[in-house]
């Protein structure tokens, strides 16, 4: 478990902790942020870096700058900082000129403007990048804190805080170079562009804006910055930890991930399941299920968001109805390492499929559950985006209501067309009955009346 101490304190106090000689506490008349745009400039078909992200006929690079531009904004109405970007428009700047750039201009900070993608299309979430040594590790860490507090607090699903490690050092060069400089740089990845369950929220421009306004709200936060107020001096607010030794990203995969099928109604394709999983080095963050032969290398397209949490974790996920075989599922942390779990065999349930009566029923009741399950389901997204590993939050489930409703119509109308089916063949048959019998009775009253009129004949 990595340690993090972050606790809001006076500046004051800070101050006093740093004449003791503890924490850096850099206390200045002036602050200056160095925002840059990622990406930018025309795109090599081969080299791919310069437009960054493409998905939904987006290019990375103009999403950032839009960002960027709006952060810009929004910081430069705060007293005692001096903003600058690295690029104001579309165009190619190597990664060491922007860092030589950001130090150029005596920053404090520089901060990476980007957006997401994963080559699978499956993960979501907002994190950031942070350099995992010394001061440059503490400030960054503290800031980038401070700035996902504020994307969390708007309904964006905190991935984390994390650092990564090359050969080299910190694994991305704008980091490296900002470390070797002693200038403490991260890169934000507001959220996937690839992926609906971002996507659908950071779409338009407006989003793109927002998430620069929420930036600047961050990074004010952080040094005590007021908007049109200048300060004697200011520094950061919030208590910050220099780690003497590196501190390493995760480089494990979750251990003990354990499927379990609660119960499995065939007719629906319903599974309620218990996971278990366990990381004592970073957060849990997705799950997912495939049906059936998998491996270890098998991508699993949908994943759901895990409540963080070491243990376990119960909710329901939709098979096709009537299925037969394996069942597995797959648990990823955040620095996206996962294990996969046994395989269960899924057996359909006969005697619920042949009593048709009891079906039409459960069809009904499920398909309201459903309906507002769903519902639930986005309110939570909405009010309650931090499901954050500490805190944790409600179960999440899986959300398949669009496929249980397809199949719950399709079952009703089967049921439907055999009930109608019945009834003709019973019509039919009480018709043919009832006309064979009065054909019978009334050929029997003719026999009887040509008896009597014979007997007549006879007697009379
Ligand atoms: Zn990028």
């Amino acid at each position: 478990m990595r340690k993090c101490i972050y606790l809001l304190v006076l500046p004051v106090m800070t101050f006093a902790m740093a004449a003791a000689g503890g924490i850096r506490a850099h206390a200045a008349r002036n602050i200056t942020v160095v925002i840059d745009p990622g990406h930018g400039g025309a795109s090599d078909e081969k080299d791919e870096t310069n437009s960054g992200c493409k998905y939904h006929g987006l290019e990375e690079k103009n999403v950032n700058l839009i960002t960027a531009r709006s952060f810009y904004d929004e910081l430069s109405q705060y007293g005692n900082v001096t903003v600058y970007m690295t690029r104001e428009d579309d165009r190619e700047v190597s990664l060491s000129e922007r860092v030589e750039y950001a130090e150029s201009v005596g920053a404090d900070v520089l901060i990476s403007v980007h957006y997401n993608a994963s080559a699978d299309h499956n993960f979501f979430g907002s994190e950031i990048f942070t350099s995992a040594y010394g001061e440059c590790y503490g400030t960054g860490h503290a800031l980038a804190e401070c700035i996902m507090d504020e994307w969390v607090s708007e309904g964006n699903i905190r991935k984390d805080i994390k650092t990564r490690i090359g050969k080299k050092g910190d694994y991305y060069g704008l980091i490296r170079n900002g470390t070797t400089l002693g200038l403490p740089t991260i890169i934000l990845e507001h959220g996937y562009l690839d992926n609906d369950r971002d996507y659908q929220r950071i779409k338009n421009e407006t989003a793109w804006k927002n998430f620069g306004i929420m930036d600047a709200k961050g990074v004010a936060k952080f040094y005590g910055l007021e908007k049109d107020v200048i300060k004697e001096d200011v520094g950061p607010s919030v208590e910050i930890e220099n780690p003497s030794d590196p501190v390493m990203p995760d480089d494990t995969e979750p251990t003990g991930v354990r499927l379990e099928v609660d119960s499995y109604n065939s007719n629906k394709g319903n599974v309620e399941f218990t996971l278990y999983a366990y990381d004592d080095e970073s957060k849990l963050m997705y799950y997912g299920f495939e049906t059936g032969d998998v491996d270890k290398d098998t991508v699993f397209p949908e994943l759901e968001m895990w409540d963080g949490k070491n243990g376990k974790l119960t909710g329901s996920f939709h098979v096709q109805p009537g299925y037969e075989g394996k069942l597995t599922a797959k648990v990823f942390n955040v620095y996206q390492l996962d294990s996969i779990s046994n395989t269960v065999e899924l057996v359909p349930d006969e005697e619920a499929e042949d009593d048709e009566e009891d079906n039409a029923l459960i069809v009904d009741e499920t398909e309201s559950e459903m309906a507002e399950e769903d519902t639930m389901f986005v309110d939570e997204i909405k009010e309650e985006p931090d499901n954050s590993w500490i805190i944790g939050g409600e179960i999440p489930k899986v959300d398949t209501t669009a496929v249980a409703n397809a199949i719950d119509k399709n079952t009703e109308s089967q049921v439907r067309k055999s009930y109608i089916g019945l009834i003709i063949v019973g019509l039919v048959a009480a018709v043919t009955i009832a006309v064979a019998a009065v054909i019978a009775i009334s050929s029997a009253a003719e026999k009887r009346r040509k008896n009597k009129r014979g007997r007549g004949l006879f007697d009379d």
